[in-house]
């Protein structure tokens, strides 16, 4: 990690924690939507268009919930990098993440190149 200095590093990891927290508030505020819609299906269903809607609901806050959860995982994995002092390496190639990447993206985990050939992978 030549190309990070220590207040960098201090930098990023302030960020991560700040991204952590938001991501945190927003599952605490849609997790118990989640779970109303969906027992709102389960209970106090009138009509097809009313169970219908309540698993509409659901399932847009179940996504909602879904994406913060892997939002997270992101997170954390680059809050662990840090403190083993891997970050900053990315993992398909080795070499080392542009310092404007990672302060532009500090979940980042690949260099460019390799990110855009892991998405190319993915759209398979
Ligand atoms: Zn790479």
């Amino acid at each position: 990690m030549r190309q990070l200095d220590t207040a960098d590093l201090r930098t990023l990891r302030r960020q991560l924690d700040t991204m952590k927290q938001q991501v945190l508030d927003e599952l605490r505020a849609t997790a118990p939507s989640a779970r109303m819609a969906l027992a709102e299906g389960d209970h106090e269903v009138k009509t097809h268009a009313d169970e219908a809607e309540a698993e509409r609901a659901a399932d847009v806050y179940l996504a909602e919930v879904e994406v913060d959860r892997a939002r997270l995982e992101e997170i954390e994995h680059s809050i662990a990098r840090l403190t083993s002092g891997r970050y900053g390496i990315c993992e398909d190639c080795e070499r080392e993440i542009p310092r404007a990447r990672l302060l532009a993206q500090p979940t980042a985990i690949r260099c460019t190149a390799c990110q855009a050939a892991a998405e190319a992978r993915r759209r398979h």
